[in-house]
């Protein structure tokens, strides 16, 4: 199966929970941006994204590869976003 292939599926099972909480820590993988507080991207509503039509390459988990792709695998960047997604998950259940 050609990596490309291969990437698409592995990606088509990668669940979002809709948390929220990758948006409260913006900082951790993109730096300052201007809409932003504390970490918190200024268009998350609720745990939901007010631009998710618009929303940047890096909020998109296909688009966002295109940044690593010369650093890493597909199979490497699905492990690192699901570990990070799992870690923000925790951090999150901690609070509440
Ligand atoms: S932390 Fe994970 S489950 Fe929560 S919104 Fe982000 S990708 Fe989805
Ligand atoms: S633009 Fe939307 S998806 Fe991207 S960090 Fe902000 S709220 Fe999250």
């Amino acid at each position: 199966m050609a990596e490309t292939d291969r990437f698409e599926k592995e990606s088509l099972s990668f669940v979002c929970e809709k948390c929220g909480e990758c948006c409260r820590h913006i900082e951790a993988f993109v730096g300052s941006l201007p809409y932003q507080e504390n970490g918190v991207c200024g268009y998350l509503k609720g745990d939901l994204c007010s631009i998710y039509e618009k929303r940047p390459d890096f909020c998109d988990f296909k688009r966002a590869y295109g940044y690593f792709k010369d650093s890493m695998t597909e199979a490497e960047y699905l492990e690192k976003t699901r570990c990070f997604c799992e870690l923000l998950k925790c951090l999150k259940k901690k609070r509440t």
